[in-house]
This record gives C-alpha cells, structure tokens and sequence, in this order.
C-alpha cells in the first residue's frame, strides 16, 4: 500500500496507525439475520456493549429499514455503546437512507452503508442497466454525505460483477463521497488467489481510489472466507468485514477470531495488524453462544473447545517447557484462562466478588448475590472451583432477569430399565412454591413436561446440548436450550453438576425471557404506527 493510500485509510475511523486492517464486525447485522440467531434489543445491547470492549474499529448494529425491532436497536446502540463507529445498513434507496440516518442520530460516531447488487444476476433481479445502478448508488451515497461523514458503499456480489462495470461504480461512489468501497463475496464464490487479483486490479484501474478505504465482505460457503479476506489484505485491502463465531447467512462470514489472530499470529508475514483487544476474544464467543444458545464445534479455530486442548489435557511439565512446539499461539492472547483451582467452599461473598471482576464481569447486586448462592451451593457438591464454572454461573445471570420469574426449587426424577420416566418439579415465584409431576420420553423430556404444567407455558424445545464445563467426574454440565414459544425462539442456559437440573435451569432461563420479555417488542410495534408512519 503506498504512502498515499494510508492517509486515505486513516480519514475513516480515525485512527492513524500505518497498515492497520479496521475490523467491521457484522455480528448484530448479518449475523443475527441468519436463521436461528434472532436476538431481542436487550441481547444486541449486550453484545454491542462487549464489542466495544474488544475494541472492534466498526459495529454494523442492523438494518434499520428492514425491521421496526433493527431500527430500536440501532437507535438504542447509537445511543448506549460508545467507542466504536455505529453503521447501519441501507438498499441504495432514499428511504432506506433516511431511516439509517434517523437510527444513528444519537452515535457520536457514525457510519451509512449503503449497498446495491453490481452482478448480471443481481441487476436482472433488479431489472435495472448497470447504468441504472450506477446513478441509483452514487444518488444513494450524495444522500447519506448530507447527513453523516463517514459513509461507505458495497457492490453486492462484485466477485461475480463485470470488471469494466465494476472499476466504474467504486469510481463513482468515491467521487460522491464515500470513504470505504466495500468489496463483497456475498455468495463465498471466489478463491483466495483470484480474489486477491481482483483487489489489486481495482486498485490499479480505478483512479481514484486511493481516497477511499478498500474493504471485504467474504462468506465461507466454500470455507474460504478468512482465506479471502486475509489474501486481499495482502492485496491491499485494510478493512475486513467478519462476525464473532463466523455467524452469518448460509454458511456464514469470516470469523472475527480468526482474521485476527492470523494478522496478529502473522504479523511477520502480513505486515499489518488491528486494534482489537484479543483478550476479549473468548468471552465476547462465549457471550455470543450464551446470548443466541448456538453452540460452535469443539474443533473451531481459536475458540473451539479444543483449540488449545491440550493445555487443559495432559498437565505435565515437559510438555508445558516445549509449548512453542505446539501452540503457535498462546491461550493467554485469547483471554483465555487455564483451568485454575480459584475457589472452594470457604470462599466468602467479598473474594467472590473480586474474583467475578477480575474475570471481566459486570453485575447488578441482585444477579451477583443469585450468582453467590449458586457458587455457594455448587461448592457444596464439587471439590474444586474453577475459573470456567465461575464464568458458567455468571453467564446464567446474564440472560436479564425478568421479575416476576420462576426459578428452580427442586427436581427430582425418576427412570431406569422398564419405567415410566416421571418428573416431580417444584418452581418458586414471588417466593411462593409451586409443584407438579410429569412423564415422558426421558428424564430431561419429563421435566420440561412437569415445568409447562407448573408454569403454563408450553414450548417447543428447537434445540439442545449439553457440555462438560470442565474435567472431572464431578465436573459442572452446561445445557444450552433454544425453546419456542408460539413464533418467538429463546435461548436458555443452566449448569449444575447434574444434568437434569443443568437441563430445568436452561429451560426456566428461556421462558423467565418471555412474558415481560415481550414487552419491549410490543412497545416498539405500537411506536411504528404513530412515529414512524409516514
Ligand atoms: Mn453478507
């Protein structure tokens, strides 16, 4: 990248670091559109909030025209998270704009992308002549310059857009204002190679673009997608779009994790690297898997299970002397702790506390006394505490707690070899107990049955799993359940030693978000039709 081209890079978030790659994290826009990883307001706030913490350069908060509930939660994480840049997506048209530019108002910094589709299969789709797009995009970008600085353009589907065509519109949306040319592969058609020549070709045949930063948009339908964005920044290019857990639609986006610590692992290589703070890395995965109830394979890059397993493994010193052997990366640079005897029966309210904020959490007292009395009655069961049974507990707490909610006072089942299974549940709510007994299919299915008896809220359990939170025979199970209650899914989480209680809590933490956790939802449809009717 030439001298030139780096002051055009630092104009956009305003940072001056040479060579540094700004990570656009798509989490809460193409992640959270993919089936299955809906979140409400409150979980985008969430998430939003522990970006910033990461210190991601740019969040894409949503699409606000798409939705009512996209157009709240911009407003809202315009509002609430400061550091990072707040984008909003927006089509190439001036309603779209408008509401993008309404949402982000509160941001102190912000950004409109606006897109339009550039491939033969897109504008046939569109049933507009490349010479269409081209006026519709550069209106699109005059528009948004009115209201916001920082406006970046993306040519949905250039891997497959003609060149000559191509060259033209990045030219013309720069020419009309925008500071970022974002470059797609929205299908996860290109090859690592071909997509880095595609870079440099439009950095040596569009005038002027040393006035813009050049970004990528890769999906990972062939499993290339951090292989694409890491050959076009060696091609030049110093934004990458990607999404914590590489969520997103069909097979998803390049993985924020991973993007990074290849930059940071290959720095030697690359000769560039982010500002992200990759200590934040594994609670911001661990935050998304809790908040949307998915869980990632063990085998995943940087934040699987077994990523750095065999520090967990065998604990021997030879191997801990020789680690550069193995590990090209240490676990530490991920914030990811060894498991590490941190507490035990003993251990009073005050060195909880401490050692919760220690490990980066922020509690309200009321969820971090519910979080005490769970630690306090696992240390009952379980010799030894560590730091990933804590982190368990706490991630329970996070789910917000709706008041009045129903908690777990005891389950007890019964099964075995040629018996019904039967679930005898008692709940509490307003302090008051409620008990019910069902069968079913299993332990855990005779449970969640005695629960909707109690509680009078029947789901449909759409998925569940089930972890060993740490070795050990007396190791705590995570059950992570994603429950639907007529058309709204909620995800749940519980850990206990025992995986049927494990099971209730998860269950118990998915509905408690229904009911008062439909309100937010409902105020925002009544607001559509007064505010925001036009
Ligand atoms: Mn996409």
């Amino acid at each position: 990248m030439t001298a030139k081209q780096n002051a055009g890079a630092a104009k956009s978030p305003a940072k001056k670091i040479k060579d540094q790659v700004f990570i656009f994290d798509t989490t809460l826009r193409d992640g959270e559109q993919a089936p299955g990883f809906s979140m409400t307001i409150d979980e985008k706030l969430t998430i939003a909030q522990q970006l910033a913490r990461l210190n991601v350069d740019i969040i894409e908060a949503g699409f606000p025209r798409s939705s009512v509930g996209d157009f709240e939660s911009v407003k809202r994480i315009a509002r609430e998270v400061t550091g990072p840049v707040i984008a909003g997506l927006a089509r190439s048209i001036d309603a779209d704009i408008d509401a993008c530019a309404e949402a982000l108002a509160p941001a102190k910094r912000k950004r409109i992308h606006t897109f339009i589709g550039t491939s033969p299969q897109h504008l046939s789709m569109m049933q507009k002549s490349p010479a269409q797009a081209l006026k519709m995009a550069v209106a699109a970008v005059v528009r948004a310059k009115k209201a916001v600085a920082d406006v970046e353009f993306s040519t949905m589907d250039a891997s497959r857009t003609d060149r000559a065509f191509l060259y033209d519109i990045v030219a013309g949306v720069i020419d009309a204002g925008a500071t970022t040319v974002n470059i797609p592969d929205t299908v996860g058609y290109a090859i690592p190679g071909e997509f880095a020549r595609l870079i440099a070709e439009i950095r040596a045949n569009v005038p002027n673009i040393d006035r813009a930063v050049i970004s990528v948009h890769c999906h990972n339908d062939l499993g290339l997608a951090v292989a694409n964005s890491l050959s076009a920044v060696e091609a030049g290019a110093r934004q990458v779009e990607c999404a914590v857990n590489g969520i997103g639609e069909r097979a998803g986006n390049a993985a924020l994790e991973e993007v990074v610590m290849a930059i940071r692992t290959r720095k030697d290589y690359l000769k560039v690297d982010t500002g992200i703070n990759t200590k934040e890395i594994y609670k911001t995965s661990r935050l998304l898997v809790a908040v949307t109830g998915v869980p990632i394979q063990p085998n995943k890059a940087v934040v699987g299970e077994n990523a750095f397993a065999h520090e967990s493994g065998i604990h021997q010193d030879g191997v801990l002397k020789e680690r550069s052997t193995f590990e090209i990366m240490s676990p530490a640079s991920i914030g990811l702790k060894k498991n590490k005897l941190v507490m035990g029966k003993h251990s009073g309210r005050h060195a909880f506390r401490k050692k919760i904020e220690e490990l980066g959490f922020d509690l309200t007292e009321a969820a971090l006394e519910e979080a005490f009395t769970t630690f306090k009655a696992l240390a009952d069961k379980k010799k030894e505490i560590f730091d990933e049974d804590l982190e368990a507990i706490v991630n329970e707490e996070l789910g917000g707690a709706l008041e009045p909610r129903w908690d777990l006072a005891v389950a007890q089942t019964m099964s075995g070899a040629g018996a019904t299974p039967t679930a005898t549940v008692t709940l509490m709510r307003d302090g008051a107990p409620h008990t019910d007994s069902a069968t079913g299919d299993g332990p855990v299915d005779a449970t969640f049955r005695a629960i909707e008896r109690i509680t009078g809220l029947s789901g449909r359990l759409v998925s569940y799993n089930i972890r060993s939170v740490t070795v050990g025979k007396d190791a705590m199970g995570e059950a992570t359940v994603r429950v639907a209650v007529g058309e709204q899914v909620f995800a749940g989480k519980g850990v206990s030693t025992d995986v049927v209680e494990a099971s209730a809590k998860a269950w118990l933490s998915a509905i408690n978000k229904r009911g008062e956790g439909d309100a937010p939802r409902k105020a925002v449809a009544k607001k559509k039709k007064t505010s925001r009717a036009r």
